[in-house]
């Protein structure tokens, strides 16, 4: 609470306020301000949150501000008086200008000022600022001046590229050169006899071109070769320094790792990149390309997917992987052929080796869709079912070559989760577990184990207010009150950080799993990027990613609305790593927005902490009530 302790305050700020003190208040003064934990409540103050720097590079047209003072004061920002909240925060939008703006913070109190000044600056003043001292220190020629003597050259202008690029059959290669305005510039693969024109664009000297690998290309690795052609013979030519490798391809891969997954693309977002889910070890994939540290994974003809490269061993040999026809395939309940469960189904599918899958599932009517890859429908095969009573029935369609669906129609109104793994060889096995039985109805979180996981922590401070908290202080606030709660309604908590602890998106995964947690509440608070005013983004919103779990994430946002929050939304197909998970129902809630001051006020107090927390419970209840099993349909299932 103490937040001029804050590592976020200025320490300029500090030191001034400490000379401020010992000046008024003489050796008293001297005394407090050596005492680090000394109350602050009469005394000027001025933290800035953001900009977290003196001089910050910025390049959009709208900067948001966040400071904190006395919650009495008055605050100015660039001479411009803003409302300072009960919290003592107060915020504001900035319009910077071309080279350097200055963000003059001003408080004022019975008398006493405090001002401070940070600065933006945008990145070709900056740029502007190092090259006059580079140019200082080594006078060279600039680069048109090279130009300029030099009558015909050409050179690659593809620095963004890294060198991990392989190009498979009929790809396309994006070609870019600088070369003498006016002329011709080839561009060819080495040792290759196909040719292709680049063509100038708008800006004077600089050329383009698309390139296709040759359908049957061997082989090779290098820089693509660059020439500029006279009328009779070349002028001059180059080798590009991006190294790229194409031809040879397919290769057959092989999954190393239980940590794979599937990207659907090459685009990564803070959160890594959308996908489409895990894959099993020992899964066999048809790689057809390489490009950023990901291979690119023939699925079927029409479909292909990503993934990192670490998670792939690369086959000896260069050959077309074999086609599989599907065996048979047998649904068994608890106790039955292989199930040692007492709670899900297990659906076993005979395919003879480990093939790549896509899972996804849907509601109305309940099904888990699995495609798998490489498979062919053989008419022959038989479903066999075996007291399977999670499962009413499981259909098949061959959607293209390769690529076969299985759909599996839910019995019960929720599965409670699905995972996917391979048994001995290509035995793959698809367990889907019942809803758990409700054992008390007036209490129907009796013995449920539940997982809360506390946003943030450690180093790791997730969003800040304009009072200098961080979401990790708020996030593990409402989770313990969370935990108390759920507590009273019988539940067992499973606590994914109980104090200010960093733990990676895989240690959560992992103490949620090894403590057969059924169910998670992921808690965060929302924030803005730099661009948007504080003041007009807020509101609480539920996320998800599996379809199924869809229903949780709702019932979740609306016991949060019913707080009078507004509406931020319910977001499907999201990608938070505690959204991945299928085995178990999950939601993240993003109780309200730590950047806009009103929100940040209730997020702040423990009254409304705990508030939340108890429709965060209601929600659960609300949840098990509609979705877990009662104690009859259990009795039903063990006939
Ligand atoms: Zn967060």
């Amino acid at each position: 609470m103490n937040r001029l302790n804050s590592s976020l305050v200025n320490q300029d700020t500090y030191m001034t306020k400490r000379l401020l003190i010992t000046s008024i208040l003489g050796i008293l003064g001297v005394f407090l301000a050596f005492s680090s934990t000394m109350a602050q409540s009469n005394r000027l103050s001025l933290g800035i949150v953001i900009p977290e720097q003196d001089t910050v590079e910025y390049s959009f047209s709208r900067y948001r501000v966040a400071a904190n003072t006395h919650p009495e004061a008055q605050a100015f920002i660039n001479g411009k008086e803003v409302k300072v909240y009960s919290s003592g925060a107060f915020v504001d939008m900035v319009f910077p200008g071309d080279d350097i703006t200055p963000i003059e913070f001003k408080v004022v109190l019975k008398g006493d000022t405090l001002v401070q000044t940070r600065y933006l600056v945008t990145p070709s003043y900056k740029k502007s600022l190092s090259s006059v001292s580079a140019s200082n220190q080594k006078p060279a020629l600039s680069t048109s001046e090279k130009i300029s003597n030099k009558k015909w050259f050409v050179s690659e202008n593809n620095s963004g590229w890294n060198a991990n690029q392989w190009y498979g059959p009929d790809e396309v290669i994006q070609l870019s050169a600088k070369a003498t305005p006016g002329v011709s510039v080839f561009a060819q693969l080495p040792a290759s006899e196909h040719k292709i024109k680049l063509h100038e664009q708008s800006t004077p000297g600089e050329y383009t071109a698309y390139m296709q690998v040759p359908t049957h290309a061997p082989y090779g690795e290098g820089g693509i070769e660059y020439e500029v052609r006279g009328k009779w013979f070349k002028r001059a030519s180059s080798a590009g320094e991006s190294m790229i490798r194409w031809g040879g391809l397919p290769r057959i891969g092989i999954v190393n790792s239980s940590d794979a997954y599937l990207n659907i693309g090459l685009g990564s977002d803070r959160l890594g990149g959308a996908k489409y889910g895990s894959l099993y070890e020992g899964v066999e994939l048809q790689i057809v390309g390489e490009r950023e540290g990901l291979y690119k994974v023939q699925l079927s003809p029409s479909l292909h997917a990503w993934i990192p490269t670490r998670f792939v061993d690369l086959e000896e040999g260069y050959y077309e992987p074999e086609q599989v026809l599907t065996g048979n395939i047998r649904i068994s309940g608890p106790g039955l052929a292989g199930n040692t469960t007492d709670d899900h189904d297990i659906i076993t599918v005979s395919l003879g080796k480990r093939l790549p899958y896509i899972i996804h599932t849907e509601l109305d009517p309940n099904t888990i869709v699995v495609d798998i890859f490489g498979a062919t429908s053989n008419t022959n095969w038989k479903i066999l079912y075996d007291h399977a009573e999670g499962i009413n029935e499981l259909r098949w369609k061959q959607i293209e070559d390769n690529r076969f669906r299985l759909i599996i129609d839910i019995a019960h109104k929720r599965h409670w989760g699905y995972d996917v793994r391979y048994g001995w060889g290509g035995q793959m096995q698809i367990m889907v577990k019942y809803p758990p039985t409700i054992e008390d109805a007036t209490k129907p979180l009796t013995n449920r184990v539940i997982a809360v996981d506390a946003g943030h922590g450690g180093r790791n401070n997730g969003s800040l207010g304009a009072t200098g908290t961080m979401e990790k202080e708020v996030t593990l606030a409402i989770s313990k009150k969370l935990q108390e709660l759920l507590e009273e309604a019988g539940a067992k908590v499973v606590m994914t950080r109980t104090d200010d602890s960093y733990l990676y998106m895989s240690e959560r995964a992992d103490i949620i799993r090894k403590a057969d947690a059924e169910l998670l509440v992921s808690i965060h608070a929302n924030s803005i990027g730099y661009s948007t005013d504080p003041r007009e983004m807020k509101g609480t919103g539920a996320f998800y990613k599996h379809m199924a779990y869809k229903p949780l994430a709702e019932v979740m946002y609306k016991k949060m609305r019913e707080l009078g929050f507004e509406d931020y939304g319910l977001t499907g197909s999201f990608n938070f790593s505690l959204n991945a998970p299928t085995d178990f129902p999950n939601v993240l809630v993003e109780t309200a927005f730590m950047s806009n001051p009103e929100e940040e006020i209730i997020l702040l107090d423990p009254y409304y902490q705990r508030k939340m927390a108890a429709q965060i419970v209601e929600g659960l209840i609300e949840y098990y009530n509609a979705f877990a099993a009662w104690p009859h349909e259990s009795l039903q299932m063990n006939d």
